[in-house]
């Protein structure tokens, strides 16, 4: 599948593999969506797409070959951390993993900047995520290395929000003309945050779904309406599932809330069962950035509509790509 003129708008033919990529992301630090256009986009998808291919065919190749990731987690992870270090190894590379800060100098108190500066001695790029919004942007004003954002607190999550975006190509073959409908945790999922900003680049209605404790930031709505995009908010899934062709479902993320009553409160407000997608339309696809807990019925999976084990796959191809992409190696 090409993700260029036919898919996202692009001027441009498919980039034969290995011939006439011009670099543009070497060296680069992967810190916000907002950084990228949709030329950037079909480049990015355009690799990712030959990755998913060649893991098909070969499995392990090595283009990173002498290449080292430092994977440095300060909060919980299981797909971006094992996916980083799966494209890393995939490609070739080895992976220094820090997963439990707690073991390793951060619990001494060492600031990010120092540990970062440390890590880069080592490795030749760094997977960060970090509790705190901003935190990828300050460890990039240290390094020289290569600084992937792999969330940061509330505020961002460039690289879920990438292999979600590849997800509803390779899915539904287009973006623009579909009706996302974003469901839960609005307030502090930065999947959404991110997302949002990324389909605001096509011609996509934005349909919110949350609790009004958890609704869309405000500043990202009114961003995205100087911009022209369609957006609309309500409370009630039932409203708006029948016209949804893209249904991405988030957690309700109980470590953001200071008062766990507000969450106990929150928790079971959505729940997506068989029975509420018989008003859904038959070719809906179903997402979610996972984990999930009570938001989506495990009654679901079966359904061929439910898309997030094959989303997750996806992101193997998306992360090999920016890897290979900010070594320049693409
Ligand atoms: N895995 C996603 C994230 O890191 C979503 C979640 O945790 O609910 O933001």
């Amino acid at each position: 599948m090409t993700f260029a003129a036919n898919t996202i708008n692009v001027q441009s033919s498919r980039l034969p593999f290995g011939a006439q990529y011009d670099g543009r992301f070497k060296g680069k630090h992967i810190l916000s969506v907002s950084q990228f256009d949709v030329h950037d986009l079909a480049y990015i998808f355009d690799v990712a797409e030959e990755f998913r291919m060649l893991v098909r065919r070969i499995g392990v190749m090595d283009l990173l070959k002498g290449y080292i990731l430092a994977n440095l987690f300060y909060e919980p992870s299981t797909r971006t951390s094992s996916s980083f270090i799966a494209a890393m190894q995939r490609l070739g590379g080895t992976v220094i993993p820090i997963n439990e800060v707690r073991y390793s100098s951060v619990s001494k108190g060492e600031s990010l900047p120092d540990t970062v500066r440390t890590l880069e001695c080592y490795a030749d790029v760094i997977v960060l995520r970090h509790p705190e919004v901003g935190s990828a942007a300050l460890a990039a004003q240290y390094a020289r290395k290569p600084i992937i954002n792999a969330g940061d607190g509330i505020g961002e999550h460039p690289t879920q929000a990438l292999l979600d975006l590849f997800t509803i190509l390779q899915e539904r073959g287009r973006i623009d003309g579909l009706t996302v409908t974003m469901l839960g945790d609005l307030k502090y999922g930065r999947t959404v945050h991110s997302l949002a900003k990324l389909l605001a680049l096509f011609r996509v209605r934005l349909i919110y779904v949350s609790p009004k404790a958890l609704e869309m930031p405000a500043e990202l709505v009114d961003a995205l309406r100087a911009r022209g995009v369609c957006q609309e908010s309500h409370t009630q899934l039932e409203e708006v599932l029948p016209e949804t062709d893209v249904l991405y479902v988030t957690r309700i993320q109980q470590e953001r809330f200071a008062d766990q009553q507000e969450y106990e409160q929150l928790k079971d407000v959505y729940s997506i069962t068989p029975q509420v997608l018989r008003a859904a339309k038959p070719d809906l696809t179903l997402m979610h950035p996972l984990p999930r807990l009570s938001e989506i019925s495990m009654a679901v999976d079966s359904d061929p509509r439910a898309a997030y084990f094959r989303q997750m796959e996806y992101g193997l191809y998306v992360r090999m790509a920016l890897l290979a992409l900010v070594l320049g190696k693409a």
